[in-house]
C-alpha cells in the first residue's frame, strides 16, 4: 500500500475524490470516507422541488454502490478536530491516522451578521442544502395565500452556485403562475447585479414571469423582524409571507477549526495543481469550502476532486503531478419545469498567476430551451452516475 488517505465529506467533491484515488492508485491506496449522513441528496435539480416538478426523493440517492464497488472504508461520523502535528483525525467516536488527509465539507452558514437575525430561526429556512428545509419552503410556499409575497435574500458573493438563487426565483414564479397567480416573489440582492447568466434570467423574468417577479440590486438587509417577517433595506421595507434568507457563507465548520481559513477568515487557499492548503501541506481542501474565482458548483467541485485525486496518487509514487491542470465547468439553470440555460467554461492552470484562469470560448445560452432542458437533465444524470457509482 503507498498510504492512507481520509477524506472528509461524501457530497460530490468528497465521493469523487475517494472513488478516483480507490480507481487510479489500483487499489494501493487505502481511503476512508467520513460522513455523517446516511444517504446523498442532490442540491443540483432541487430548486425544480419548489417548483413543482421534481420529488426530494427523484434527488436522493444511496452510498452503497460507490462504497462497495470501489472499496472504501466507511465510517459513518462526524469530524470534529484535526490534530495536524500527529496527522490524526477526531471523530465524534473515536480517532483516525492518516497520511494524507482531503477536506471536502462544503459551505457553512454565517448568520452573525445579518441585522436581527443572528442566528437561525425555524420557520425561516435556507434550503440552500438540500434536504428538509426544501421540502420545508415548498410546504411554505403551497400553505402561502394567493396574492402574497414569496422574499428571498441573496448575500454578497461569495456563495455556493452563483446562479442557484435566481434558477430558484424562477421555479418559485412558475409554480405561482399556475397555482397562485396574484403572488409574488421579490428578490432582494445584496451584490450590485446578477453575476452569472444575467441577460439570460432578465429575459425569463420579462418574458415568462412578467409582474410575477420584482429584482433588487444592491439591498443588503438592513433589518429583519423574523416574527413579522419584514426585511428593510436601504431603499424599502417588504412585507413577507413566505421569507427565504440564504445566508452569507464560508468553508466548512471543520476547516474553520484547523485554521484553514485563511482567506478573509472564510474561505481557503489551495495550490491549484495539488489542492494542498497553503496552512498545511498534508491536507488537500476541495469543493465549495476553497478560495476561489471559480463558481462553486458540483461540477467544480467534482472536476478538482480528480485533479486532486491523480496529484495525491501520483505524490504517493514519488512521482511529480501534472503541473499544468486542465477542466471544465457546465452549469444549467433551470426556468421553468422544461426550459433550460447554460454557462460553459474551460479552464487552464496559469503556472504564473498560480490559480485557474478561464480559457477563451466560453459563453452561455442564445435563450431558454426545452432542448437544453433535456441537456440539463442528462448533465444531472451524468454527474450522478459517476458520483456515485
Ligand atoms: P457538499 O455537496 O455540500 O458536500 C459536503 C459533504 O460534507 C456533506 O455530505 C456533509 O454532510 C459533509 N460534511 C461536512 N462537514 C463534515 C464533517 N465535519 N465531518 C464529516 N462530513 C462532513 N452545482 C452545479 O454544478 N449545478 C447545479 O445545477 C447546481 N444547482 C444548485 C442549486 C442549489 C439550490 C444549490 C444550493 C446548489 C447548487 N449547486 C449546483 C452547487 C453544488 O450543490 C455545490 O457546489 C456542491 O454541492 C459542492 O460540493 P461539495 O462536495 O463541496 O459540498
Amino acid at each position: 500500500p503507498l498510504g492512507h488517505v481520509v477524506v472528509i465529506g461524501a457530497g460530490f467533491a468528497g465521493l469523487t475524490a475517494a472513488k478516483y484515488l480507490r480507481d487510479w492508485s489500483g487499489g494501493n491506496i487505502a481511503v476512508t470516507l467520513v460522513e455523517p449522513n446516511s444517504q446523498f441528496v442532490s442540491c443540483p435539480q432541487s430548486n425544480l422541488v419548489l417548483g413543482g416538478s421534481k420529488t426530494l426523493d427523484d434527488l436522493s440517492f444511496s452510498y452503497q454502490t460507490a462504497r462497495k464497488r470501489h472499496g472504501i472504508n466507511w465510517v459513518k461520523d462526524s469530524a470534529i478536530a484535526i490534530d495536524v502535528q500527529n496527522r490524526q483525525l477526531q471523530l465524534s467516536r473515536g480517532t483516525l491516522a492518516y497520511d494524507k488527509l482531503i477536506l471536502a465539507p462544503g459551505v457553512d452558514f454565517d448568520y452573525s451578521h445579518i441585522p436581527g437575525m443572528a442566528i437561525p430561526v425555524a420557520d425561516i429556512p435556507h434550503a440552500w442544502k438540500a434536504g428538509k428545509q426544501t421540502l420545508q419552503l415548498r410546504q411554505q410556499l403551497e400553505s402561502m395565500p394567493d396574492g402574497g409575497n414569496f422574499v428571498m435574500t441573496i448575500p454578497r458573493g461569495p456563495y455556493r452556485c452563483p446562479p442557484g438563487p435566481y434558477e430558484r426565483a424562477c421555479q418559485v414564479a412558475h409554480y405561482f403562475k399556475q397555482a397562485k397567480p396574484r403572488s409574488k416573489v421579490i428578490i432582494l440582492d445584496a451584490n450590485p447585479d446578477i453575476t452569472s447568466k444575467k441577460g439570460l434570467f432578465l429575459q425569463s423574468f420579462k418574458n415568462q414571469y412578467d409582474g410575477l417577479i420584482e429584482y433588487h440590486n444592491n439591498s443588503e438587509i438592513i433589518l429583519l423582524d423574523p416574527v413579522k417577517k419584514t426585511v428593510k433595506t436601504d431603499f424599502e421595507q417588504v412585507q413577507a409571507d413566505v421569507l427565504n434568507v440564504i445566508p452569507p457563507q464560508l468553508a466548512g465548520k471543520i476547516a474553520q477549526s484547523a485554521g484553514l481559513n485563511n482567506v478573509d477568515q472564510r474561505w481557503c487557499e489551495v495550490d491549484f495543481v495539488t489542492y494542498a492548503s497553503s496552512a498545511h501541506p498534508d491536507i488537500h481542501i476541495i469543493g465549495d469550502s476553497i478560495s476561489a474565482g471559480l463558481p462553486k458548483s458540483a461540477h467544480m467541485a467534482t472536476s478538482q476532486a480528480k485533479i486532486c485525486a491523480a496529484a495525491i496518487v501520483d505524490m504517493l509514487a514519488g512521482q511529480s503531478p501534472n503541473p499544468l491542470p486542465v477542466f471544465a465547468n457546465t452549469c444549467y439553470s433551470f426556468v421553468d419545469d422544461k426550459q433550460a440555460i447554460h454557462v460553459a467554461n474551460v479552464y487552464r492552470y496559469d503556472a504564473q498567476k498560480k490559480t485557474m484562469v478561464s480559457a477563451e470560448g466560453g459563453g452561455v445560452s442564445l435563450q431558454a430551451s426545452v432542448q437544453e432542458g433535456d441537456f440539463a437533465q442528462a448533465w444531472a444524470q451524468n454527474i450522478w452516475t459517476d458520483t456515485l457509482n
